[in-house]
């Protein structure tokens, strides 16, 4: 870990007019794709990540932009920073195999860096959304998941450090916000896929289209009739944002996400049909506590953001592995 109160080596520079915004765990997945549509809205863009599972080169076209700034750091510990506007509190592993490899790192990221993330946005009078999960509905037993679900976790099983870390987060924003009065907003993601996955991350998407690429073994775990509902980037990035500029009243949880429901054994499908149909589906044990069904109920969100996701799987996928044939070959 850094420092205390780390400070980035170059302010980003910015017009009296530019919002500043800070996005945590900005150089992975979700994090570059909002720094990227942010500076592109015309904002001034503080990037903070401990590189525990982000990766510099998601950031590489970024670095010579005077409005982006990369600072790094733990948000575990407290960051002395000020003049923020915004802040995107995305720093957290989100795979199942990252976050439980160090459980309570992941629950210390989640609970403390939330706390220090609060204050800051306290002390700068800043909006700060957090980027919660539909993880907090656990294994549901209600379908779809609306806002007023309150889930279904195992507390003590290998899933809760992050599904109770995000939990325990929630309610630090909603009590910061009841205490203090802080501007907060909270995003329930749904599972999200696009370029950028890391392909050794350990997600079903970037799992099944390495897999498919290299022609080999693509691995379902359990019967393969397990559920997921899987939004692109894009859409995704778009929600954040929109949520970001509601009024302050208007703090969720909201979910976000693309409520059109697969089974994985037929996700498997699609991607080998669209990757090339050279490899074969192998079945694995089901880890444990690994949810049976998700699809959001997003009814809010087109209420309240007006938003509903644009991109249809086939087209995804069909970019992701784009993506991933462009990087496997480098
Ligand atoms: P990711 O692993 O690609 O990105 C997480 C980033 O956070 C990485 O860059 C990592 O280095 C950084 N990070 C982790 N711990 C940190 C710490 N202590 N201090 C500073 N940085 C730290 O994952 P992602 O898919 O981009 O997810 C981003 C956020 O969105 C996470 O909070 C995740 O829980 C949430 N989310 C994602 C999804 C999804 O499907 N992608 C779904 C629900 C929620
Ligand atoms: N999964 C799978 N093969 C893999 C990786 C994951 O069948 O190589 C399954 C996993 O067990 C789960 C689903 O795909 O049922 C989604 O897993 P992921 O880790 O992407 O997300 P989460 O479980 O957090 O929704």
């Amino acid at each position: 870990m850094q420092e205390d109160g780390a400070r980035p080596a170059h302010p980003a520079e910015r017009e009296p007019d530019m919002r500043r915004i800070l996005v945590t765990g900005g150089a992975g997945f979700l994090g570059s794709h909002l720094c990227d549509r942010l500076l592109a809205d015309g904002a001034c863009v503080i990037c903070l990540d401990n590189f525990d599972t982000g990766r510099h080169a998601n950031l590489a076209r970024l670095l010579g932009n005077v409005h982006f700034t990369l600072v790094e750091h733990d948000i575990r510990l407290p960051l002395a920073l000020g003049g923020l506007d915004e802040i995107y509190n995305l720093a957290s592993p989100a795979s199942p195999p990252r976050y439980q490899s160090d459980p309570t790192g992941t629950l210390t990221t989640n609970v403390l860096g939330a706390m220090n993330m609060l204050e800051l946005a306290a002390r700068c009078g800043a909006r700060i959304l957090q980027a919660s999960t539909s993880e907090v509905y656990g294994d549901p037993e209600v379908h779809p998941q609306s806002e007023a679900y309150w889930g279904h976790v195992n507390p003590v099983g290998p899933r809760a450090c992050y599904d109770e870390g995000k939990r325990a987060a929630e309610t630090l924003f909603a009590d910061h916000r009841r205490q203090f009065g802080t501007r907060v907003r909270i995003a329930r993601i749904f599972n999200t896929y696009g370029p950028r996955m890391r392909p050794d991350d350990g997600r079903v998407i970037s799992n099944l289209v390495t897999q498919a690429l290299a022609g080999g073994e693509m691995t379902i775990h359990g019967d393969g009739r397990q559920t997921r509902s899987f939004c692109y980037v894009d859409d995704l990035v778009e929600a954040l944002v929109r949520l970001m500029a509601t009024p302050d009243d208007i703090t969720g949880p909201v979910n976000l996400g693309n409520p059109d429901e697969i089974a994985i054994a037929d996700l498997a499908l699609r991607i080998r049909e669209l990757a090339g149909d050279r490899a074969r589906l192998v079945f694995r044990d089901a880890p444990q506590d690994d949810p049976r069904r998700r699809r959001p109920d997003i009814a809010l969100a087109r209420d309240l953001l007006g938003w509903t996701p644009g991109v249809a799987l086939d087209d995804g996928l069909r970019r992701t592995i784009a993506h991933f044939q462009s990087e496997l070959v480098r």
